[in-house]
């Protein structure tokens, strides 16, 4: 936000999603479209595909999105791109979540000059309290986005344990089937007490019940602790 957005400039929001990108945005003044996911939750991809043109200047996309854990076609993401780039708009790709749904879009950085993927240590590396994270795009936006950013944006700390982090691959491995073991007793336990969810590709979902329902589970679920 701080290297493209000015004061006006057009953002195409999915939402509900991350607060954070709404938090930016506003600070920098821009005139956020918001686009709602629709009643199912899936990915609105043709309203958003449809809404890209010649005003627009960055499209937000969340894959798989908080809080609603939906994944987004990869042949969506990059027919998003491809129009964007015809319109000469960036596209911000959020996988913050990519080790839970294996999907990650990294090899089409080089296919395309508008993408900015953003990544960080806060998830599957458990390591959130440090404010780490990272952006992966082509050397122009990189070096664009140095310029307008602090130069001492990163802690030593945190940097230290990252390097150590990103080495320990078999510890996310662990940790990721882990989530994705617990995931499989949860939606479990939900379907059992008939609770209504929607898919998800991250480590978190949404069901919706009465509150009954919601004790159920509560109590359902402490008795598989126990055990
Ligand atoms: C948690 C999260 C982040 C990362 O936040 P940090 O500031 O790195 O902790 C980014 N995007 C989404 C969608 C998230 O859920």
């Amino acid at each position: 936000m701080n290297t493209y957005i000015e004061k006006g400039d057009e953002i195409i929001l999915p939402i509900p999603t991350f607060a954070m990108f709404k938090f930016y945005a506003q600070l920098a003044e821009a005139r956020i479209k918001e686009i709602l996911y629709t009643s199912n939750l899936t990915f609105p991809a043709k309203k958003v595909l449809t809404t890209i043109n010649k005003k627009t200047r960055l499209v937000i996309l969340c894959n798989p999105n908080n809080p609603t854990g939906t994944p987004i076609d990869r042949k969506e993401i990059i027919q998003i791109i491809d129009k964007a780039q015809k319109y000469n708009a960036l596209v911000l790709l959020d996988e913050a979540y990519y080790q839970y749904s294996g999907e990650e879009c990294l090899d089409l950085i080089d296919k395309f000059n508008n993408l900015i993927i953003i990544r960080t240590f806060s998830k599957a590396y458990g390591l959130g309290g440090l404010r780490l994270g990272y952006a992966v795009s082509n050397p122009e936006i990189i070096k664009n986005m140095l310029k307008a950013g602090s130069p001492y944006s990163v802690n030593t700390v945190a940097m230290y344990a990252a390097s150590v982090a990103i080495d320990d691959e078999d510890y996310v491995k662990w940790y990721v089937n882990e989530v994705k073991r617990a995931k499989k007793i949860l939606y479990d336990t939900l379907a059992k007490l008939k609770i209504k969810t929607y898919p998800t590709s991250g480590n978190f979902l949404i069901g919706i019940g009465t509150v009954k329902q919601t004790q159920q589970l509560i109590d359902a679920l402490n008795e598989i602790l126990k055990k």
